[in-house]
């Protein structure tokens, strides 16, 4: 198939573009780059020493023989553009990870908010209404995530992506609809990702555009089968405060001898997925098509749930490193209960790749190789938007 991934340089953009061009699809990358100059924006850098993209490229084609086209281009801004390249390149797939992924970062001030608002929005927007112009039967694969559920205690395992809802008519007698779930986001950046789920469902059924959303866990490790085939393809690992994801940030500051930090009493209950099957159920996702049918379909990319102090515990297992528990950034409950529903990526094949000690210590061993490159004073989350308990406390004090 010829796959077009949009974020096609990000931390799960990359290996999702190698795997797919490792099964036999015709890739090309488009990114604005972006995230790289986030990374200038903020003072910090991958733990990782990445390449730049045309280096990127030049490896994976030395390695493999196989090219990957790339064209800079932002996807929020250049709607002409991109037009023209959905019309040359014609796509069986487009797979869509070009947004500012971390919640942090869009709660930093209003520009950070309006930012994050802006190219999200205007990202997918431009994506569906391009599509809808060029006219060609494309499937969209968007990068969702869990976090537009909420993290309420439910008694039900999350379903993926509807609710069934009984109501009675005006007669009385009760009736059944399938709703998208309620969202209940907890930053502007999942505000966002809520957002994006009216307008996928919107030209899905105007416009009979093949949406694809996946709500993805949140992603732990680092490399994947094809970006460790030559230190050029290596992926990026975010620790810091901004845009390092729990366990990351957890496996580095077990590694520079930090004590893990964990938000509130680390009781909230959250889904994850390994980067290696993030990548599979991207590429599952492109190979089965989606259907037309006015409806999007939502699957839930998540292998396992668990509770932040567990993972906590399970590192100081192996590492011996000490446990902090700090003031959580986020206005967000202390803790929640979590079950969630993948039937679907189990039914298209994935094979989940559970957290385990051995790859925990992998995850530290990486950490280890590239000590030097990590900054402790960007460790620590400096976003706060918990205001509200944060007022309490000072009143309280
Ligand atoms: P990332 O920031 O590493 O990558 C995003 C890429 O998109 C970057 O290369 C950036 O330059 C590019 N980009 C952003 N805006 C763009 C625009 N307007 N035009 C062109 N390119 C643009 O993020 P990631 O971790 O790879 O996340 C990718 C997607 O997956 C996001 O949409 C995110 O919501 C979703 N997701 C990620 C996680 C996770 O744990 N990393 C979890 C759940 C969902």
């Amino acid at each position: 198939m010829r796959v077009m991934v949009l974020g096609g340089d990000g931390f799960c953009g990359w290996p999702s573009a190698l795997h797919l061009s490792a099964h036999g699809h015709e890739v090309t990358i488009v990114d604005s780059l972006v995230r790289r100059r986030i990374d200038e924006e903020l003072g910090v850098r991958s733990l990782t020493p990445i390449a730049s993209t045309t280096e990127r490229l030049r490896a994976w084609r030395e390695v493999t023989g196989e090219g990957i086209g790339f064209v800079e281009l932002d996807v929020a801004r250049d709607y002409e553009r991109l037009v023209g390249l959905l019309a040359d390149l014609r796509p069986d797939a487009v797979v869509h990870f070009a947004e500012q992924r971390s919640a942090p970062f869009s709660m930093k001030s209003p520009r950070h908010k309006r930012y994050t608002v802006d190219n999200n929005i205007n990202a997918t927007h431009n994506l569906l209404a391009a599509m809808t112009e060029v006219g060609r039967d494309t499937h969209l694969v968007h990068l969702g995530t869990m976090g537009v559920y909420g993290y309420d205690s439910i008694p039900l395992d999350l379903p993926e992506g509807y609710l069934t809802v009984n109501y009675p008519d005006r007669h009385g007698d009760v009736h059944s609809a399938e709703v998208l779930y309620p969202t209940r986001p907890g930053s502007v950046y999942h505000l966002t990702k809520s957002l994006d789920q009216l307008l996928f469902q919107f030209y899905a059924q105007n416009d009979g555009v093949r949406v694809t959303d996946l709500h993805q866990g949140i992603v732990w490790g680092t490399q994947t089968e094809e970006t460790a085939r030559d230190p050029r393809l290596v992926n990026r690992f975010d620790y810091d405060g901004d845009y390092g994801t729990v366990l990351n940030r957890f496996v580095v500051e077990a590694a520079v001898g930090h004590p893990l930090t964990v938000h509130g009493t680390g009781g909230q209950t959250r889904a994850f997925i390994s980067i290696r099957d993030s990548v599979r159920c991207v590429r599952l996702a492109v190979e089965s098509g989606g259907r037309v049918s006015g409806r999007v379909r939502v699957m839930n990319q998540m292998t396992e749930v668990h509770r932040v102090i567990d993972l906590a515990r399970m590192i100081q297992a192996e590492t011996g490193a000490g446990i902090d528990l700090v003031d959580n950034p986020r206005a967000e409950a202390d803790q929640n209960e979590l079950q969630v529903r993948n039937d679907q990526l189990l039914g298209l094949g994935l094979e989940p790749t559970l957290l385990s000690t051995a790859l925990l210590k992998d995850a530290v061993e990486v950490a280890h190789k590239h000590i030097d490159r990590v900054d402790p004073a960007r460790i620590p989350c400096t976003s706060y938007w918990n205001r509200r308990r944060r007022s309490v406390s000072a009143v309280a004090a």
